[in-house]
């Protein structure tokens, strides 16, 4: 069986954290995806063409990892690729309280798909989007957080 994973985001914009989280979680998988998820509801800092753009430049050279964006749900969107593994990040309480819901309610949905957890190494965990985009909105310098491979100017 081929070990497909979606690693499922908004990734606005992608912080070291998250390319620290794929990075160790390719050698467990044959293919991830990076699957951006468009919630019409939510307003985004970056669109979502800037974010896959960024996103492929970090991974440019990775034969493994595929960049791609998704509407509805999470589980309709891993089927549909032929992904039995879904990837995501743990952090801190606020994290496990908020991925144990979803991932056990993913669970009750399709049973076969598995959510795997990963916690980033120790200086990547107080990495977060929504403190990377308030320093770019107010003129700080962002790279110590995001991937060197990606300039963020807005
Ligand atoms: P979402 O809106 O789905 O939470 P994010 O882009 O904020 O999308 O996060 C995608 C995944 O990456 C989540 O599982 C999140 O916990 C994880 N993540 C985000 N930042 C980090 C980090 N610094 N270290 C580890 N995982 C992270």
């Amino acid at each position: 069986m081929k070990r497909t994973a979606i690693f499922p985001g908004s990734f606005d914009p992608i912080t070291k954290g998250h390319e620290n989280i794929l990075l160790r979680a390719l050698p467990l998988f044959d293919e991830i995806i990076i699957a951006v998820g468009v919630n019409s509801s939510k307003k985004y800092f970056y669109s979502l063409d800037e974010r896959l753009e960024q996103i492929r430049k970090v991974f440019a050279g990775e034969e493994k990892v595929r960049v791609e964006s998704y509407n509805g749900l999470t589980v309709n969107y891993a089927k549909s690729v032929g992904a039995n593994f879904i990837l995501r990040g743990l952090r801190t309480n606020t994290d496990f309280e908020f991925e144990n819901l979803i991932a056990q309610n993913n669970k009750v949905m399709e049973n076969h798909i598995e959510t795997v957890f990963m916690i980033p190494e120790p200086q990547f965990s107080a990495i977060n989007s929504t403190v990377v985009r308030d320093i770019i909105r107010h003129g700080g310098d962002p790279t110590p957080f995001v991937p060197a491979a990606i300039n963020l100017n807005k």
